[in-house]
């Protein structure tokens, strides 16, 4: 009986590593499959071992049947050599390189020449006795040819040495020694079993191999999202990291459902989930009907990527054109409709995306960065446009015009109709970009808040602001103040106080003649500090004006809590004006903020009737292209020069 124990417990082992990953439900993706299938292989021949064990040589006093006997070995040896090429075939896939595999090529012929080679020994020794027989009395004995089995296994073990150590550089050193483990377990129970047959541990070896892989390298619960039941954007992560380091080609399939934050919110977390779940299973069951290997990612925030093998291209973009359609039909879940609006962009990599950390910025970036489409978008096409390189490169161009000092201020004069001349004027930023031109701040700005690059360019700004004041031109002008904008980042920066005192100190610029525009998303992220910047600076005599009212929500709280000075209408008023029920609200709202002691000004005039229509209204201030530009700051002193001394009429 002793001697079965070893095989009992890799039976044992192994069937624990499968039942827990058929639980748990880590059998998507080949890595994971050949896992499975390799456990089950080691269970099968544990058992086929302790059936040879029970009635074969060993335990003499068991009836054994000869045919039986050699029937079960043959098995044995078919499916416990089965195991090496599968860790084989597991590697390459766990590396990510099962690309090599294809076109049938060196690696191709590793993997399939020795196992048929042992396979047709197999059927060969159930006519001659080669490899090994049973005799008459059930007793199995090695034949003249069972070096053939060593040699093989000898064969698959240095491919499996020489794979490992030529992709350790694409894993962590501990799963490196582990995968390496392998080879080194595997050698040393064949090498125990051949010096001692009864010390059966080959089983038991590979039962623990697997074990350790599983439990160590494969790490499921990393590479799969237990919640929408594809693959994880860690698994995500660290397979296009290992497909770039290796140099494998492949297509990548992009899909953001747009409207993910608006059907969370509708929807509730569970039916939203549900949703996911629901899409993600759509693809993964898409690419089995038309036959097409994928690894189908959830990588957050409404994005699903899906990865197939650079040589299915057609496929792939067939399956793009499905996930169009999927995308475009609604369904139901506990009575709901859904509807899903996506993006879907398909590319090539390294192709179309040279290097890894590109196409980490491009997966969070490329539903900004393509246009608004209903089918399915190929990344190589609109590469060379010059709007998608420029928002591509969005974070570059910005580094280089703060190394290079390239943003310029514009100044957009504003009119106050009370003193009938133009008193203040609005600084807004410019970036001039040596291949792109001038590129407009409704771009780069949010860019900038993303990547943090907005604290540079707010320094730049206050100080470019601040000493443009203090210039000479500017007190012989009749100008009282500046607009400044400030960003959302710079609102919750807790410094701002000082950093704007210390730089109108060093200019010596009157606080009366700065005045900081904000918008109110400012205080959704932190409406304390926010609250607290504001009104220290209001205390020091600066002044505050609303900017945007009208667009987003208009949180009437915020407006009589705050010291706003100027409420800055949006220029969605003024487009809109002509609607009978928003010119009631446009009226009302003059009228609220007047008797709240605010400044109104109109942004956006862009003719002289809509800058009659809010004049008679009693707005104060007036700021559009109908008056002019924003302006260069020699220009701009100019206009104002120009319109003020009433050389140039304005009205
Ligand atoms: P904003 O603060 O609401 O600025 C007004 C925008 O409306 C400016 O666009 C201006 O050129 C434009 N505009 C003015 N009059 C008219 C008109 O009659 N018709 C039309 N169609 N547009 C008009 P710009 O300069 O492209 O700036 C866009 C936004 O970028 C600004 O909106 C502001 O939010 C942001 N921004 C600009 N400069 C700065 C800055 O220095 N710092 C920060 N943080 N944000 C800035
Ligand atoms: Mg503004
Ligand atoms: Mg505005």
């Amino acid at each position: 009986m002793r001697i079965i124990n070893f095989d009992i417990c890799a039976i044992v082992l192994a069937l624990t590593v499968l039942l827990y990953l058929v639980i748990r439900r880590y059998t998507k993706g080949r890595t994971n499959r050949l896992i499975l299938l390799i456990a089950a292989l080691v269970i099968i021949s544990g058992l086929l071992d302790v059936y040879d064990s029970l009635f074969g040589t060993y335990v003499e006093q068991l009836p054994s049947n000869a045919t039986v006997q050699f029937v079960s070995n043959t098995f044995f040896y078919l499916i416990r050599n089965l195991t090496t090429p599968a860790y084989l075939l597991f590697l390459y896939s766990y590396f990510g390189v099962w690309y090599l595999l294809k076109n049938k090529g060196i690696h191709f012929w590793v993997v399939v020449v020795p196992y048929t080679v042992m396979t047709i020994g197999m059927i060969v020794n159930c006519f001659h006795p080669l490899i090994f027989y049973v005799d008459a009395g059930g007793v199995y004995h090695r034949g003249p040819a069972i070096v053939i089995i060593y040699v093989i296994a000898a064969i698959y073990l240095t491919v499996i040495f020489s794979i490992t150590i030529h992709y350790r550089n694409t894993v962590r050193k501990a799963e490196f020694l582990m995968l390496l483990s392998f080879g080194v377990f595997n050698m040393i129970a064949v090498i125990a079993q051949r010096i001692k047959p009864e010390m059966r541990v080959e089983v038991l070896a590979l039962a623990l191999t697997i074990f350790m892989t599983a439990t160590a390298i494969q790490r499921p619960e990393e590479v799969v999202d237990a919640v929408v039941g594809t693959l994880s954007q860690n698994g995500f992560f660290i397979d296009m990291r290992r497909a770039y380091a290796v140099g494998r080609p492949t297509n990548l399939l992009l899909v953001k459902i747009t409207n993910h934050r608006a059907l969370r919110l509708n929807l509730g977390l569970e039916i939203y989930n549900a949703a996911l779940q629901r899409t993600g299973a759509k693809f993964i069951q898409m690419g089995k009907i038309i036959n097409l290997y994928t690894d189908v990612y959830y990588n957050g925030r409404g994005v699903f990527a899906i990865v197939t093998e650079a040589d299915k291209y057609d496929q792939t973009l067939d399956m793009g054109r499905l996930v169009v359609s999927y995308m475009k039909e609604s369904f139901t879940i506990n009575n709901l409709e859904i509807r899903l609006d996506a993006k879907v962009c398909l590319a090539r990599t390294p192709n179309d995306i040279q290097s890894y950390s590109s196409l980490m910025s491009f997966v969070n970036m490329f539903h900004r960065t393509i246009p608004p489409m209903d089918k399915i978008i190929i990344l190589s096409e609109i590469l060379d446009s010059q709007d998608y390189r420029m928002k591509s490169e969005i974070d570059n161009i910005i580094k280089r015009g703060i190394e290079e000092n390239s943003f310029r201020m514009f100044y957009q004069p504003i009119y106050s109709v009370k003193d009938d001349k133009f008193v203040s004027g609005e600084a807004l930023i410019r970036l001039f970009d040596e291949e792109y031109g001038y590129i407009s701040p409704a771009l780069f700005i949010p860019a900038a808040e993303n990547s943090g690059a907005i604290h540079d360019i707010g320094d730049f700004v206050l100080e470019d602001v601040i000493r443009f004041i203090r210039r000479g031109d500017f007190a012989g002008s009749g100008l009282k103040y500046i607009e400044i904008n400030l960003s959302v980042a710079q609102c919750i920066e807790p410094g701002l106080t000082d950093k704007i005192k210390g730089l109108a100190d060093k200019y010596s610029v009157k606080p009366s003649q700065i005045n900081l525009e904000i918008t109110e998303t400012a205080a959704d992220y932190d409406p304390k500090i926010t609250d607290e910047n504001i009104f220290r600076l209001w205390n020091m005599g600066y002044k505050f004006s609303l900017d945007d009212y009208g667009t987003g929500y208009s949180n009437i709280k915020r407006v009589v809590s705050l010291p706003f000075d100027i409420v800055k209408f949006d220029k969605s008023f003024v487009d809109e004006m002509d609607d009978p029920k928003m010119w009631i609200a446009i009226v009302n709202t003059v009228n609220m903020l007047k008797r709240m002691n605010k400044k109104i000004l109109v942004e956006g005039v862009e003719d002289k009737r809509t800058l009659d229509r809010f004049i008679d209204l009693g707005c104060d201030y007036i700021q559009g292209f109908y008056f002019s530009k924003p302006l260069e700051q020699a220009e701009f002193i100019k206009f104002v020069n120009e319109h003020n001394s009433g050389r140039v009429s304005h009205l």
